[in-house]
């Protein structure tokens, strides 16, 4: 990857410039936007912003794009301008000696994973808002995986697909209603490139199918050290209707869906052959790509001339299944027809029959009616699976207890690791700043240690009240922004435009709610009832505003009424400017809500929120956590690192525990957060609010990490699953 080896001379303008012709800067800026690992570096980031803010901006934050605006001798000139260039040759140094150092927590820790790397399958990758690959959570907890891994030094490859229309951008029209708009991406401003086999040509998927083949070309992405190949249906061979498999997330129907499933798990397997690549460890992130274990199973037989039986034995023996829904309608399940069209041929080369295939899908073999479940196929193929928090792992143990007829649910072989966040690609650059004068030096080396959090209780309450206000001042400019953007779209009246100018008083406490309208999320909570949340907000001494943002799954009709009901308050004059619905929630907007609340709730209906992780990233930012105890927050909350809602229980009826849920949730707002964040001592500062803030960082910033995370898969599956020394996971 040195593009130093042959020195261009052209010598151009003067200065800094001279030493180094246009095409060699244009060449090593467009090597540090190919690699992602610029985008959990800031001061990466601002230069490739400052080499033009406004186009930065209009472009959704994407280098590559930005720098196909210049030429060599362009860019060049604007770097002289603005003397960016020790900035670009620093950058380009410290990405090289990233990829090249071997001083990683690995390479002490998790040594047997040597050369033999994990393969970490995964239907979407949330890794920046410039790459539209994700729809949420489990993206970006995907996306956060695999930084660590690369920042841990865990050899690890991904294998996702590639979305070329991603998921969709949000616009409410001016009643409120959710509309839809798919954007093509343009392949050529994105950090892909075709992946090669050892000849050099670019690598073609086929894949038989009883109904004709399928294509897929192969797309390589670098994320620091980690390697990601995507999967692309638009290719010339296929059919029509095939060539638009991969296009969007999670669109179509049954067929599409298995069809998209048969690419990410066989086709991914049939990538790692090509590419010559042995994985020492397989990893299912949900079941999605659960197909990977038939047709690890098939090249273990044909490869080793071992039976089904113990090539069946020994892929389950390095695989690791990770569940991540409560709910049962999250789980894919297919019909008996669907599966023979899709892996009959696979099936062939298996030697076993369609009822023994199906088998392997159904918790009852012996119910012909069952159709085939994408878990079923994880648990019974993987011989470690976990969930994603503990309260996740007793739901799960207990909702798939009848695939172990002769065990007790506490023995049922589900563990948990709860999720975690990338720090350093949530953490807002003024609290990074604030961390780096007061904790030890290195720090961001052990994030997931607790050690080195303790250091906030040193830092003086007033710096970090200003810090966590600047970033609370910084959310409202952006917000504002957002706001005139999307009323001029609509064609608002100037009136209303002129009022959105203004919203945001900084002063009042801020809530945010930011994530997907899933109606178990419940986002419409607060305002059950809208004379007790009015009085509120409008308390003349004690104003609340509340922030939210959100996407419906296009076919969510009761999702949308919740978007419909929340964003129509700006119409009542007791809301109008209090209570503000931002569209189009992606990674760039919940960084920039997740960085300046004062409060972020989660008020889903218990125990269906598996984990979450957004609540993770505020923590790290100052922001407290406003929750029902369900996913990671049951095990997280304390009494002093936040604000729980309710007592951890449900009622069997729904309607009952979204009336006592809701009650709970004005209570403590009227008799806890409200009162803690306006009580101020002799400086004026929440001497309360802010011990808060430090107990929440100190007790739960390394615990939610995502290196802890990726630490706890490396010793308690990677290790084991390729050989080394097992330690448990419950
Ligand atoms: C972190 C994140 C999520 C996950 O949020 P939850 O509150 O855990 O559901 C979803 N979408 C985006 C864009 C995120 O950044």
């Amino acid at each position: 990857m040195n593009i130093l080896g042959h020195e261009h001379n052209r010598n151009g303008a003067s200065g800094e410039l001279a030493a180094e012709g246009p095409e060699l800067v244009y060449q090593k800026c467009m090597a540090i936007a190919s690699n992602l690992w610029w985008c959990w570096h800031p001061e990466v980031l601002h230069l490739f912003r400052d080499i033009d803010p406004v186009r930065w901006r209009e472009l959704d934050h994407n280098p590559i794009a930005l720098l196909r605006e210049f030429t060599p001798e362009s860019l060049a000139y604007r770097a002289n301008e603005r003397v960016l260039h020790s900035r670009i040759n620093y950058a380009y140094r410290r990405l090289q000696e990233y990829l090249a150092s071997n001083s990683t927590w690995a390479h002490t820790h998790a040594g047997v994973l040597g050369s033999k790397p994990v393969a970490y399958f995964s239907a979407e990758f949330g890794l920046h808002e410039s790459l539209p690959i994700y729809s949420g959570g489990l993206g970006v907890l995907s996306g956060d995986h695999i930084k660590s891994a690369s920042g841990l030094g865990i050899p690890l490859v991904g294998i996702g697909l590639f979305y070329n229309h991603g998921y969709f951008k949000q616009r409410l029209s001016a009643d409120g209603y959710q509309s839809e708009e798919y954007i093509e991406h343009n392949v050529e401003n994105l950090p892909l490139t075709p992946a090669r086999t050892a000849s050099g040509s670019p690598f073609v998927v086929r894949l038989e199918t009883r109904s004709g083949e399928l294509f897929a070309k192969v797309w390589k992405l670098s994320v620091g050290r980690v390697t990601l190949f995507l999967l692309d249906s638009n290719f010339e061979t296929n059919r029509p209707e095939d060539r638009e498999l991969t296009s969007r997330l999670y669109g179509g129907d049954e067929r599409t869906r298995i069809r998209q499933e048969l690419l990410i798990g066989v086709g991914g397997i049939r990538i790692l052959h090509a590419m010559g690549i042995s994985p020492g460890a397989y990893h299912l992130n949900e079941g999605h790509s659960a197909f990977a274990t038939l047709e690890a199973v098939r090249l273990r037989m044909e490869d080793d001339g071992v039976s089904f039986e113990d090539a069946q034995r020994d892929i389950a023996d390095s695989t690791l299944f990770t569940t991540h829904t409560p709910v049962p309608a999250g789980h894919d399940r297919f019909p008996a027809d669907l599966i023979e069209e899709h892996l009959g041929p696979l099936r062939d080369r298996l030697g076993i029959s369609h009822e023994h295939l199906m088998s392997f899908g159904r918790v009852n073999p012996g119910d012909h009616q069952e159709p085939f479940c994408m878990t079923v196929l994880g648990l019974k193929l993987s011989r470690r699976a976990n969930a994603v928090s503990q309260l996740h792992g007793h739901i799960s143990r207990r909702m798939w207890r009848a695939l172990w007829p002769n065990r007790e649910e506490n023995a049922i072989p589900i563990g948990h690791i709860t999720n975690g966040v990338h720090v350093q690609s949530w953490l807002a650059e003024q609290m990074r700043q604030l961390y780096d004068r007061h904790f030890p030096a290195h720090w961001t080396n052990h994030m997931g240690e607790p050690g080195v959090w303790q250091s906030i209780h040193q830092v003086d309450p007033g710096e970090l009240w200003e810090t966590h206000n600047a970033l609370k001042n910084m959310l409202w400019s952006f917000v504002r922004r957002r706001l005139v953007r999307q009323m001029s779209q609509r064609n608002e009246s100037q009136e209303s435009i002129d009022l959105a100018t203004r919203v945001g008083n900084p002063a009042a406490l801020t809530i945010g709610f930011g994530r997907r309208f899933a109606t178990y999320k419940r986002a419409n909570m607060i305002f059950r009832d809208l004379d007790r949340i009015a009085t509120i907000v409008n308390d003349p001494t004690r104003p609340v505003q509340i922030l939210f943002a959100g996407k419906a799954h296009p076919k969510d009709e009761p999702g949308k009424r919740f978007i419909q009901e929340i964003a129509n308050l700006r119409g009542d004059s007791r809301f109008a400017g209090k209570v503000v619905f931002v569209e189009d929630y992606d990674i760039n907007v919940c960084r920039h809500l997740i960085q300046g609340v004062d409060v972020w709730l989660n008020n889903p209906r218990r125990p269906l929120e598996a984990s979450g992780t957004s609540g993770q990233k505020v923590i790290l930012n100052g922001g407290l956590n406003l929750s029902i105890l369900d996913g990671w927050w049951a095990e997280a909350f304390n009494g002093s690192n936040g604000f729980a809602i309710g007592k951890g229980t449900s009622h069997v009826e729904d309607r009952i525990t979204d009336e006592r849920d809701a009650n709970n949730l004005y209570e403590v707002l009227e008799t806890q957060v409200i009162p803690m964040f306006f009580e101020r001592d002799e400086d004026g500062l929440p001497a309360a609010w802010i011990q808060r803030m430090r107990n929440s960082i100190s007790t739960l910033a390394w615990r939610f990490s995502s290196h802890r995370m990726v630490m706890d898969y490396a010793r308690m599956g990677y290790v084991p699953a390729s050989g080394g020394v097992s330690s448990s996971m419950d």
